[in-house]
């Protein structure tokens, strides 16, 4: 997959993307990542790409131009263009792997006040990864970009990793536990320890089922994640 961000701070970006396994999947190929930079496509001596805001108030409004030339730069016939801001639909694993389907995604990142609203006329979606109110959207870029790579065929080693997990079916996940089977008087579930698979399996589907009943009440018997993305498209295009 190919993916480009407009932002005025690629390194943002970059570098937290460049370690682990989003990091080993750009050297893989399997995840190339580009940048274009609005400031890069500015024509005055001070490479503006700011204002004040039409009305008055506070903070710089990001200038439709620069962001525009920024994202004709790398948009694609194929391209899917993604606005990040606070008012957007909500990012969720079911949104993660529908835009895992695409060749070609392009993020545009805010600063200071936002971006100028024509621009998101050139959008085919806006996302917001919560809210709350980020300085940028770079982080925004990183999260989505991450949990999007490792769905990605090939990324994860064990592809079974992002099939039983939290979000992906109803419920969240079941505990994990590692050596040693006693850590500070903290014993593992004895169920874990008896190779047991089935018994294994009905332990972790009651653990799942109490942890979302206690933590996320709303999810349970929902549904997310890969049976509503089948069941119909998260967002259009
Ligand atoms: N003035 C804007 C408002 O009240 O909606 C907030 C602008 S914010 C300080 C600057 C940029 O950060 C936004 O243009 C957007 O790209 C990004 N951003 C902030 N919060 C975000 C969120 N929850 N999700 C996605 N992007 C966000």
């Amino acid at each position: 997959m190919r993916v480009d961000a407009v932002t005025l701070f690629p390194d943002m970006i970059d570098l937290p993307l460049s370690e682990s396994i989003v990091g080993r999947a750009r050297t893989e190929g399997l995840l190339e990542l580009g940048f274009a930079n609005p400031r890069d496509f500015t024509e005055d001596r001070h490479r503006t790409v700011d204002d004040k805001p039409y009305g008055g108030g506070t903070g710089m409004v990001m200038m439709a131009e620069p962001v525009y030339r920024a994202l004709k730069s790398v948009k694609k016939k194929n391209s899917f263009v993604i606005l990040l801001t606070p008012k957007g639909k909500r990012f969720s694993q079911a949104a993660a792997l529908e835009l895992a389907k695409k060749k070609h995604l392009v993020f545009i990142c805010g600063h200071y006040e936002g971006i100028d609203e024509r621009v998101s006329s050139l959008a085919d979606m806006e996302l917001s990864i919560g809210d709350y109110v980020l300085t940028g959207g770079e982080p925004a870029a990183v999260a989505v970009i991450d949990a999007v790579t490792r769905l990605i065929p090939g990324v994860l080693k064990k592809g079974d990793a992002t099939v039983n997990e939290t979000f992906t079916g109803a419920l969240l996940e079941a505990p994990h536990y590692t050596r040693p089977g006693v850590w500070r008087g903290k014993a593992v579930p004895p169920e874990l320890l008896s190779g047991n698979h089935k018994l294994i399996e009905q332990w972790r589907g009651v653990r799942a089922r109490e942890l979302t009943a206690k933590q996320r009440p709303d999810l349970a018997g929902q549904g997310t994640g890969v049976s509503t993305a089948r069941r119909g498209k998260v967002f259009k295009k």
